[in-house]
């Protein structure tokens, strides 16, 4: 479904004002009018009734600063994420988080990585470093592992659940066979998505939930980059690809607003 410009909210420009990183040299686009912003407003009661909260790789060998892939500075968005976190938990939101699974035959992980395709060792099943952080951890998730479950079996253990964990073996989500599908059965109006890292695995998500004809809100005050330049070229690229961006503080406030 296509919802460009039906939006659940606009007026997030003020993200990027927020931001304290300006030396990428971008310029706000002129976004909506705030005609155009209240009228997008007045149609947000139906469009948060099908929002997602969607949680990249929050996990401790990226969030801090002993991890094995540290992105820097991602620990200072830890408030922010739990923030959002609480949010979708107290409203009810279905909460989609993904997560490098990783073993040591994954493709993706090498001695001599170049961090665009291959990385160094990280998120390796059963240790500290794959566990997601507190702020984003969910209470009774159902894990979805790279084994493709028939559709009308996901569909039925889907239903009902708030909290999907999406494991993968590689940087981007919908390598993991389920993603696709669990993304049809949920069919979300909007995704709010956060986490790390910007210019890879948010990118990989962003571009895959776009091309799939998803309406995505992009929180960046709740996500990092590894490489400054290359995150600036991925949210220049989203942007024009008609990519929300809001706050931290915008995104839980339309988060709260059905439960009142
Ligand atoms: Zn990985």
């Amino acid at each position: 479904m296509l919802t460009m410009g039906g939006g659940w909210h606009s007026p997030p420009r003020v993200g990027i004002r927020a931001l304290a990183r300006d030396d990428a040299g971008q310029t706000e686009p002129a976004g909506a009018g705030p005609a155009a912003a209240s009228r997008e407003r007045s149609a947000t009661p139906a469009h948060v009734a099908g929002t997602v909260l969607w949680d990249v790789d929050t996990q401790v060998d990226f969030m801090l600063p002993d991890g094995k892939l540290y992105v820097h500075g991602a620990e200072e968005t830890a408030p922010a994420m739990r923030a959002l976190v609480d949010a979708a938990r107290a409203a009810g939101v279905v909460h989609v988080a993904s997560a490098d699974d990783h073993e040591l035959t994954d493709p993706e992980l090498v001695e001599e990585p170049d961090f665009r395709n291959t990385y160094p060792p990280h998120c390796l099943r059963g240790t500290r470093g794959a566990r997601k952080i507190p702020e984003t951890d969910q209470d009774d998730p159902l894990p979805l592992g790279e084994i493709p479950i028939p559709p009308g079996l996901l569909a039925e253990r889907v239903r009902g659940r708030r909290e999907l964990l999406l494991l993968k073996k590689n940087f981007d989500v919908f390598t993991n066979a389920n993603a696709n599908a669990l993304l049809d059965i949920l069919d979300p109006d909007e995704i709010v998505l956060f986490g790390v890292a910007t210019d890879v695995c948010n990118d990989a998500a962003i571009r895959g939930l776009l091309l799939r004809g998803r309406s995505v809100t992009f929180v960046e005050d709740a996500a990092r980059g590894l490489d400054e330049e290359r995150t600036a070229s991925c949210t220049a690229a989203w942007r024009e690809a008609g990519v929300r961006f809001a706050t931290t503080v915008d995104a839980v406030t339309a988060l709260r607003r059905p439960s009142g």
